[in-house]
């Protein structure tokens, strides 16, 4: 599809992300099996849950500009769940391994705050303003369960993995 206008990025950018929350959607849960803390294990199954909404929420911006959601393929998404997973191949204790699986949640976290702060700010521009409200929740969530993880890593997790 050519990009001529900003409307044709925003409606490329979506299908972007599109595609990445379905994949995580599928990435999500082997985190959860790999993790050994109840606290970082409720947190993902939490997110998860969110994530599943998000999916939903996108469905619901594709329907505010008349469009039938559509993937476009997610270099960066595909990057970084095969670098937590093959992270998560690796021995290691299991506290330690709690702390890269946050590492690898956390990276994927700002992947998606970076992808819906923009697309949020075109949705604006473009005068979309429910596409900009749907936008926002996603956004707003993401970057509470980055901070989420940023709590429990350094008030647990990292305290733990340190004095195996
Ligand atoms: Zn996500
Ligand atoms: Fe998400
Ligand atoms: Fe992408
Ligand atoms: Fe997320």
């Amino acid at each position: 599809m050519a990009m001529r206008t900003l409307r044709d990025l925003f409606e490329h950018q979506l299908k972007d992300i599109y595609y990445a929350e379905k994949e995580l959607v599928k990435a999500l849960p082997k985190m959860v099996k790999s993790a050994s803390s109840q606290k970082l294990q409720d947190g993902l199954e939490e997110h998860l849950d969110q994530t599943r909404g998000q999916v939903e929420r996108l469905e619901q911006v594709f329907a505010s500009i008349d469009k039938s959601p559509e993937t476009e393929k997610c270099e960066a998404i595909e990057g970084l769940i095969d670098e937590g997973a093959s992270l998560l191949d690796e021995k290691a204790d299991p506290e330690v391994k709690d702390a890269a699986i946050i590492a690898a949640a956390q990276k994927v976290e700002h992947y998606e705050i970076a992808t819906y702060g923009t697309l949020c700010v075109w949705a604006k521009q473009l005068g979309l303003e429910q596409a900009a409200d749907l936008l926002g929740e996603s956004l707003d969530q993401e970057k509470q369960a980055d901070m989420n993880l940023t709590h429990l890593a350094e008030h647990e997790i990292n305290l733990a993995a340190e004095t195996v």
